[in-house]
């Protein structure tokens, strides 16, 4: 038996009782693009809506205070998840902003007036590190961070069973590294990633550390003491809650030296007509009306994710994994990208079919009622280093059956039947 209950869980998700391409049931193994929302998401943020409904931050009446007490206490619960104070967690649209968050902010440094935000400041001659493994969200920020201020860009390679290279480690990450962003788990190798190595080769160089945590903070649990990174970033749509909501977590002293990347209302000290002065982290950095219903329904997805518990979420991927590689693995000309055992790997499962397009395989699953990612996944150099034009991928989170895998692989006999490969 799987660790989670996935009956009991399926009946949660009002979404999975619909069926699909004429009355066939919904087999969603596109959790990693985005994930499904349980009732009491749904519930909160209709809740919001229905009772508060005003600008947190804002305004002397009753429901503002309301707001501001729900949308602070979304972001107290939201840090404890990942073991952080309420004060280092920024709320932003989703992994990609914060991200660019961070870019923004380190050239911002280079002419900022304030001389306390010019700390971190990157500029020519300074250098960033990412890996070859990144989703576009965590590599074209730094080609454009590069671009502006005139840095360089250098990367982690990968080895031919989808784990990073780190053999150069110790010259990729040196003394002109300004900041090493990675992903602690690949959307499409579905490796996990060693970060402490990295965090200690970038503290002894004096660089940041910035930790893409789209796909395992939804599925692992993540603390960030133990990770030990400066910056955590993460979608609240991929793991059960809303769009339109992500976390920056920072490191508070590095936070409060950075100078913001949006400007406007809320995120300011002073404000006078010839310049202004700034607030302190997380305020700095959450300019405008705040995503609150979007926040208060991603604190009700971490409180059904722990009332899963992590450790068991976890498990759950692990078994589902062992047992889609397994099925995999006995269909001829099927081949996975990425590492071929469960050890530091996560619930994503690419894969190629012989002689069959991934956009074949995806169209042919889609018949039968099968959700699957095909392409190249936002992460081109990923599938360019593995010499395929793109994959088919499938990936899992709580409600995952073994149901759901066996039906993933008579769906690819059943293309590879349609198609005449076999
Ligand atoms: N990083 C990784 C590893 C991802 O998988 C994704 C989403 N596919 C992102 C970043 C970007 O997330 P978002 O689109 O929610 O900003």
């Amino acid at each position: 038996p799987l660790p989670l209950d996935v009956e009991a869980i399926r009946a949660d998700f009002p979404i999975l009782s619909r069926t699909v391409r004429d009355g066939k049931r919904l087999v969603y193994l596109d959790s990693g693009a985005t994930s499904h929302k349980p009732r009491s998401v749904l519930d909160a943020e209709r809740w919001f809506y229905e009772n508060v409904n005003a600008a947190p931050h804002r305004g002397a009446h009753q429901l503002a205070e309301e707001a501001t007490g729900a949308y602070e206490e979304a972001r107290r619960k939201i840090g404890a998840f990942i073991g952080a104070p309420a004060q280092e967690i920024v709320f932003t649209r989703n992994t990609t902003e914060a991200i660019n968050l961070v870019a923004y902010a380190l050239s911002n440094a280079a002419t900022a007036k304030e001389p306390e935000f010019r700390t971190y400041a990157v500029g020519q001659g300074d250098e960033i590190v990412v890996t070859e493994m990144e989703h576009h969200a965590d590599l074209v920020p730094w080609q454009q961070l590069c671009e502006r201020t005139g840095a360089t860009l250098r990367w982690l390679g990968l080895t031919d069973d989808g784990r990073l290279d780190l053999s150069d480690l110790d010259t990729v990450v040196n003394e002109r590294t300004k900041l090493v962003a990675v992903t602690q788990q690949s959307n499409i190798l579905g490796t996990i990633n060693p970060i402490a190595p990295i965090v200690e080769r970038a503290h002894q160089v004096g660089a940041l550390v910035l930790v893409d945590g789209a796909q395992s903070v939804p599925h692992q649990p993540v603390d960030v003491t133990a990770l030990g990174a400066d910056f955590l970033v993460f979608s609240g749509h991929k793991m059960l809650g809303p769009t339109g909501i992500g976390v920056l977590w920072g490191r508070y002293e590095v936070l409060d030296e950075l100078p913001p990347f949006l400007t406007g209302g809320s995120m300011i000290e002073v404000v006078r007509m010839e310049a202004s002065t700034f607030a302190a982290p997380p305020q700095r950095f959450e300019a405008g009306v705040p995503m609150t219903a979007q926040a208060i329904g991603l604190a009700a997805a971490v409180d059904y994710l722990q009332a899963l518990g992590m450790d068991k979420v976890e498990e759950h991927e692990k078994a589902l994994t062992a047992y889609a590689l397994e099925k995999l693995a006995e269909i001829p000309g099927v081949t996975v990208i990425g590492p071929p055992d469960t050890v530091a790997r996560g619930g994503a499962v690419s894969f190629t079919v012989e002689d069959i397009h991934p956009h074949d395989v995806g169209q042919v699953l889609d018949d039968l009622g099968i959700a699957v990612r095909v392409g190249h996944h936002c992460a081109w150099p990923v599938v360019r280093r593995y010499g395929v034009p793109a994959t088919t991928r499938a990936t899992f989170y709580v409600h995952t059956g073994y149901d759901d895998i066996d039906a993933l692989a008579d769906g690819i006999r059943a293309a590879q039947k349609f198609f005449g490969t076999v």
